[in-house]
């Protein structure tokens, strides 16, 4: 079995729809899953902001104008006016469903289901398409497997069982479509894997049922060495370990979500990362070994809140640093980076959800300073052999910005810096000079 994820871009129109079938075609077994075409989630987004707030007349003209824009997509996709007209009445379902939020009360659960059509639209069409130029293929509805439990975390053997419960519904089928990002989660209500979790699902759906591999297709040749949409002239990688592209996913290049690499690495799953836009081109291909030492990428993680707690007495007291992450694991908020002195602790969270709580709570051991509005870079790479001189070569490209605070050795991929977010562009571009 092949995972093959497409992306926004990749389904962003009716031309890069068709444009999907000389990908997807062959001989071998896949599951295809599709996220929402470009643009859509985030108007939906809008959409659930005008509806919350009440604004019914906004959320109405938002909803008219992105159905106007499906119906365009379906004009172009099909070439029969039958065809055209379902697609057009499939549309017009989905539109419907949205507009009946207007008449009601808007809470997180109506969201959830506002947020979850663009994936549903997107695979209907693609379906509906393939149908219209005679390919077989089975539309595996992702509620009726993918679930996430009371963490938010995969429940993987639920999802592995009802996946191949649906699976074993078609045994002769070699071609599947599903929908990325949307799930059910502990309630069975219907949920979402945060923004661009189609990469993640893609990457359960890889390793439950350990497939040969999963490939990613995006708008870019790869995983870039730094932010292609920040720094110019980035180049792709060719060879990641899953250690170096997690660490790379979770501290923000963009082209993975933060969580997908896990289940693909816990079940040695090799991950394609391939351009839809130039299909011929190499790639990255990320799996359980490396390409060499030294420095491979940089990537940037923004809207960190970085705590620090002053406490001369209890600091180096055994059992002080246990109930500080205490704190953070009542809250449910991880720590990203943490650096101690004799006086204080200081560590970073990307969640600000209960800072007020948090706060409260820590003021119980100490003094507590909050610092907002930063960014870890995180350079990744096998650090070891070359590891001589690296610290110095990182702080001189540095040299003219304020760090705020560092983490070195915490494993032999990863170095990451504390900056504030204003330095980041000149952060992202001198260490790019000076490490590539
Ligand atoms: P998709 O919609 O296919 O999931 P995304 O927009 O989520 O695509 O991810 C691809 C984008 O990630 C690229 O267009 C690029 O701008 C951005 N990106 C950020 N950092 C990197 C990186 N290190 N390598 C490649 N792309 C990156
Ligand atoms: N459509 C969702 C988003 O825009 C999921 C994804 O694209 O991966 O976040
Ligand atoms: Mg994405």
């Amino acid at each position: 079995m092949l995972v093959m994820k497409f992306g926004g871009t990749s389904v962003g129109s009716s031309e890069r729809i068709k444009a999907l079938v000389k990908l997807v075609v062959s001989e071998q077994n896949k599951i295809v899953v599709l996220s929402a075409m470009a643009g859509t989630t985030n108007s939906l987004v809008e959409i659930c902001n005008s509806l919350y707030n009440k604004e019914t007349e906004k959320a109405n003209q938002q909803i008219n104008s992105l159905e106007e824009k499906y119906f365009q997509e379906i004009q172009k996709l099909y070439t029969t006016n039958e065809n055209r007209e379902r697609g057009k009445e499939l549309i017009k379902s989905h539109f419907d469903y949205l507009r009946s939020f207007t008449q009601d009360m808007f809470t997180l659960f109506e969201e959830r289901a506002v947020l979850a059509q663009g994936e549903l639209i997107s695979t209907a069409m693609f379906h509906f398409y393939l149908k219209e130029i005679n390919i077989n293929s089975i539309l595996l509805p992702a509620l009726n497997f993918m679930r996430i439990d009371e963490n938010d975390e995969p429940d993987y053997i639920s999802i592995k069982e009802n996946l191949n419960k649906e699976l074993e519904k078609y045994p002769n089928q070699k071609l599947f479509i599903t929908q990325g990002y949307i799930c059910r989660n502990a309630f069975g209500e219907i949920d979402n894997l945060k923004r661009g979790g189609s990469d993640y699902t893609a990457s359960i759906i890889g390793g439950v049922l350990k497939a040969k591999e999963i490939q990613i297709w995006t708008d870019i040749d790869g995983m870039h060495n730094n932010d292609p949409r920040i720094v110019e002239g980035t180049k792709p990688i060719a060879k990641l370990s899953f250690d170096e592209a997690a660490e790379l996913a979770y501290f923000g290049a963009k082209i993975l979500h933060p969580q997908s690499v896990f289940p693909a690495q816990q079940n040695h799953v090799p991950v394609r990362l391939k351009n839809t836009m130039q299909p011929e081109a190499e790639g990255t291909i990320i799996s359980d070994h490396s390409d060499g030492t030294g420095i491979k990428a940089i990537a940037a993680k923004d809207d960190i809140t970085a705590i620090k707690i002053k406490s001369g007495r209890m600091l180096l007291a055994y059992g002080f640093l246990r109930k500080v992450f205490e704190v953070f694991e009542i809250y449910k908020t991880s720590i990203d980076m943490i650096t101690t002195s004799e006086v204080a602790v200081s560590l970073t969270i990307d969640n600000n959800k209960n800072i007020a709580e948090i706060t409260q709570e820590l003021e119980k051991f100490g003094q507590v300073e909050i610092d907002e509005n930063l960014t870890i870079i995180c350079i990744v790479g096998d650090l070891v052999a070359e590891s001589k001189g690296l610290a110095l070569t990182i702080f001189d490209a540095l040299k003219n910005i304020p760090v705020r605070m560092i983490s070195y050795g915490g494993s032999t991929h990863n170095i990451s810096v504390l900056i504030k977010t204003e330095n980041k562009k000149e952060a992202l571009n001198a260490l790019h000079k000076k490490l590539f």
